[in-house]
């Protein structure tokens, strides 16, 4: 460690910069890197973190010691180029104490400001600045501020109420107002001998007027809030070990609220919201940082154009705007010019767009902080391909800037910002597929589509939805459901559909019958209109505007810089042509997953399924899958069309059996019927099929293991539409995939079913195409044993939904119910079927890939569960070798970026 304790900045010089992150933390660094690039910052000091540590090794006292004479000389140092004195009556120099860790812990510690007041300081600050009231609002808030914060007196249950605040409002009512700012200045004047008052009678003690006893009870409260309880919340759950500690910068006031001459703002070095590069931002002449965005006072545009442009919108003539609200630029000429020189300077600095925060006390322009700047998912993308263009960054910096979730913005409808922000929330639920959706409601899919087809826009509100729900989804602008979790069916096929998507809203109260859902108080009828956010899970009351995205250049060009540095490919999750499409069109290069399940359910097809189950014959099942056959074989045909020359992996049939047969009397009916059997005979046989618990029922492999019939009838669909294709010249590369498996045994008599039906297909025909057999591994057991399962297996797919569920035992269905405490409690960080568990189930992943290959080095390793899209998750997926993951269509921009972030990380 170093002896040097203290590091000064100020007029141009700094002995510390911005590669000292780790010892003057992230705000002391950036403080001194803008002076060293000329910017003018107030003058000041930052205590390095050592010394964080230090003071938790030998306390206050040796502290204060050991830093005595540094900290006197760094003050003198502030003193000299502010003209000013600490603790001088005539000319005040007051300044802020604030907290710098190494990494951000935004709002986790503690800051003081307007420290060195005192009852003549105060005087003297009325005197030289002519403004009484300025003077005891500065002094008044210091005192709360360092009882709270210094003193301990903030209450640490926040219910429980904070005494200085008590005060405000006691003296409020007395005055007859309702805001702090309608406060006079006696009233400021009487808070101040009140909260003293009540700092007596809490601590025992006077409120301290030296102004360097003021100081070091600030730089120890800030020490101190190292170890506050949120701030080790905070880096528990961050990953910031207690080590770093926080650094502490002592710099001078500067203010805004002196005159005429003075202002304040906030600026950016871009378009926050469309990346546009132009600089804009709000000031307002003669204000306090906090009433730019108190929204007290209209703030005012910096440049003339953005002026212009806010008048437009806001129906102001030109001859009022120039009068009323004119623009910084055409108000303080000079100071505007040097901003935007300032901007542009630390613009190339920095390599990215600033968010800029400034005051201009008399006349003289101070930045009090630059960081790169928050925006949306469009300017994300555009600002960095431009800095891209204008060589300021290169290819994988540019990747690495972007948040690929973001991306979702460019990809979905949104809704309009303001339109949102004024909406009324009735609920919440699970963000299951992004976007947003504006309708009237219906309950049932038949309704949606007759709906739909009427012209009107729908949201489809239903408890949980099924299979047979699928086109009514489809005719919908977006689904709510009562039940269910992120891999719930709605979710799951929403996604597919990029069909935004709410599930688990648990209060949701729908009553069929009645054709309402209530939602705490409010009841909505069919028809009524809802608006659903899919990105975030809110419900909103009403008709909220939505605006179309569009792809523009920038995008296209860097998704296709994303490819070129990606080691994994990305596939897509889809089951219908028109999916298949749309994944194509996003970058997708395969389909990892087609699940089958979803063929079975539309019109004729339906019908002979439910006589394939319901036969209690081997003859009467294969009569009913003589049926289906033709159907299959086309929709394969579709899919495999769609993806002319790129693989397709099919996966055989899944779901339990009981979700295909009716369990209403008239559906039951119908069968009797087509069957010839008594209705009394299919209730029966439906319920012989009932199981207590499906999802670990009759399902995956086991239906094709007991039904092997089954099992060949896709087969031969699947390969006649190659067949068939191939005569059309298109190429087909099918990979049948076998689902549920748990032991080889499982796999195998699959197999020997899959390679005996091709044989006699391809014999017949006199042709044949290529194709694959393997395997998910979605049951921990399949996981334990991939070494065996590989012998036989030519790829794996992942399907970590399934193995998520069985390796928490969190049903995918049912986790809604207590998902949310258990995120609440912090019980687990995130939920897991978004985000894949890397430490449980993740090992998982990592034993299967590592086993499946050392049996069989050939061995082609996916994931196609929901994960596939999620970022960190397919950072995962890279670090374990993965040939590709495979997602929602809607997500493969997604998942292509996040490859090639993980392959240049
Ligand atoms: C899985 O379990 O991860 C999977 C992709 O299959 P499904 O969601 O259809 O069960
Ligand atoms: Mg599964």
């Amino acid at each position: 460690m170093t002896n040097k304790r203290v590091y000064t900045f100020g007029n141009g010089k700094a002995e510390g910069s911005a590669e000292m992150r780790n010892l003057l933390g992230g705000k002391g660094a950036n403080l001194a890197e803008m002076n060293k690039i000329g910017v003018p910052v107030p003058p000041g000091f930052t205590i390095t973190t050592e010394v964080c540590n230090e003071f938790y090794q030998v306390g206050k006292e040796k502290i204060v010691e050991l830093l005595t004479q540094e900290v006197h000389a760094a003050v003198a140092h502030i003193e000299g180029h502010m003209g000013k004195k600490f603790g001088d009556v005539e000319n005040p120099l007051l300044v802020s104490v604030r907290s710098g860790a190494r990494a951000s812990m935004p709002g986790m510690m503690d800051t003081i400001l307007n420290l060195g007041l005192n009852d003549q300081v105060v005087e003297g600050l009325a005197r030289k600045t002519g403004n009484d009231r300025f003077a005891w609002d500065s002094y008044r808030r210091f005192v709360q501020m360092y009882g709270d914060v210094v003193l301990e007196m903030k209450p640490a249950n926040k219910d429980d109420i904070d005494p200085f605040e008590e005060i405000i409002e006691q003296v409020k009512k007395e005055a007859g107002v309702k805001l702090d700012n309608e406060l006079t200045t006696d009233n400021l004047k009487e808070l101040v001998v009140r909260f003293k008052k009540t700092v007596k009678e809490n601590t025992g003690k006077d409120f301290p007027t030296d102004p360097y006893e003021q100081l070091w009870g600030a730089i120890m409260a800030v020490f101190n809030s190292w170890m506050n309880e949120r701030a080790i919340l905070y880096r528990q759950m961050e990953g910031i070990p207690a080590e770093w500690g926080t650094a502490v910068t002592v710099q001078a006031m500067v203010f805004g609220n002196m005159g005429n001459t003075s202002a304040t703002g906030v600026c950016f070095s871009r378009d926050a919201a469309t990346g546009e590069n132009k600089f804009n931002g709000e000031y307002l002449v003669n204000a306090q940082g906090e009433d730019v965005v108190a929204g007290i006072r209209t703030p005012q545009q910096i440049t003339k154009l953005g002026s212009q442009r806010w008048a437009e919108r806001a129906g102001i003539s030109e001859a009022d705007r120039a009068a009323k609200y004119p623009s910084m630029e055409e108000v303080f000429p000079e100071i505007y010019r040097e901003l935007w020189d300032i901007q542009h300077k630390l613009e190339l600095h920095y390599k990215d767009m600033q968010d800029m925060e400034f005051t201009v006390q008399e006349g003289k322009l101070w930045l009090l902080q630059t960081r790169n700047g928050k925006r949306t998912g469009k300017a994300m993308v555009k600002i960095a391909m431009d800095l891209l263009h204008q060589d300021l960054i290169d290819e994988k910096e540019a990747l690495l800037r972007m948040q690929p979730g973001k991306l979702d913005e460019l990809l979905h409808p949104v809704f309009e910002k303001e339109a949102q922000k004024k909406a009324k929330v009735l609920t919440k639920g699970l963000p299951a597929s992004p976007g947003a959706a504006a309708g009237q409601i219906v309950f049932f899919a038949d309704d949606a589509m007759a709906w739909h087809a009427d012209g009107k826009k729908v949201v489809m509100v239903r408890i949980e939805t099924s299979p047979e729900d699928l086109a009514g989804m489809s005719a919908a602008q977006g689904i709510l459901t009562a039940r269910g979790g992120m891999t719930s069916h709605a979710a799951v096929v929403a996604r597919g559909m990029g069909k935004c998507c709410i599930t688990g809203a648990g209060a949701l109260q729908i009553d069929y019958k009645a054709r309402t859902v209530t939602i705490g108080d409010a009841t909505f009828k069919e028809g009524d209109y809802i608006s659903i956010n899919g990105s975030t899970g809110e419900v909103y009351e009403g008709l909220v505007p939505a605006q179309v995205p569009e792809m523009d250049a920038d995008f296209k060009e860097l998704m296709d810089m994303a490819d070129k540095h990606a080691r994994m490919q990305v596939r897509t999750n889809a089951d219908t042509p028109h999916d298949a499409a749309v994944a194509r069109s996003f970058g997708a290069v395969g389909i990892g997953l087609c699940r089958t399940e979803h063929m079975f359910f539309e019109g004729e097809k339906i019908k002979a399924m439910r006589e394939m189950i319901l036969a209690d014959t081997l003859d009467g099942r294969i009569k009913a899958l003589d049926k289906i056959f033709p159907y299959q074989k086309e929709d394969f045909k579709g899919i495999f069309r769609a993806m002319n020359g790129l693989p397709v992996t099919v996966r055989l049939l899944d779901p339990p059996l009981h979700e295909f047969v009716p369990k209403d009397a008239e559906g039951q009916r119908e069968l009797a019927q087509a069957m010839g059997i008594s209705v009394d005979e299919v209730a029966a046989r439906v319920e012989k099929l009932h199981e207590v618990n499906p999802m670990l029922g009759h399902r995956g492999c086991r239906l094709g293991n007991t039904y092997p019939e089954i099992t060949a009838m896709q087969t031969r669909a699947i390969l006649s539409a190659c067949l068939e294709l191939k005569k059309e010249g298109i190429v087909s590369y099918p990979e049948i995939m076998i689902p549920l498996v748990g032991t080889v045994n499982e796999f195998t008599m699959q197999e020997s079913v899959i390679r005996s039906t091709a044989k006699e297909l391809f014999e017949k025909a006199d042709d044949s195409v290529e194709y694959k057999v393997g395997t998910m591994i979605e049951i921990p057991r399949a996981a334990l044993t991939a070494g065996e399962i590989a012998r036989h297996a030519e790829f794996f797919s992942f399907g970590t939904n399934d193995l998520t569920q069985m390796t928490f035992g969190y049903s995918r269905d049912d986790i809604a119910s207590f998902l949310p405490i258990y995120l609440e409690k912090k019980i687990i960080p995130v939920d897991p079927f978004q985000v894949l568990d890397q430490n449980g189930v993740g090992q998982l992943v990592e034993l299967g890939v590592r086993s499946g290959r050392a049996s069989n080095p050939n061995l082609k390793c996916g994931i196609c569960g929901e994960h596939g899209g999620e970022p960190s998750s397919v950072e995962f997926c890279h670090r374990t070798g993965l040939n590709y993951v495979s997602c929602s269509p809607f997500r493969v921009p997604i998942a292509r970026l996040a490859a090639a972030q993980a392959a240049v990380r």
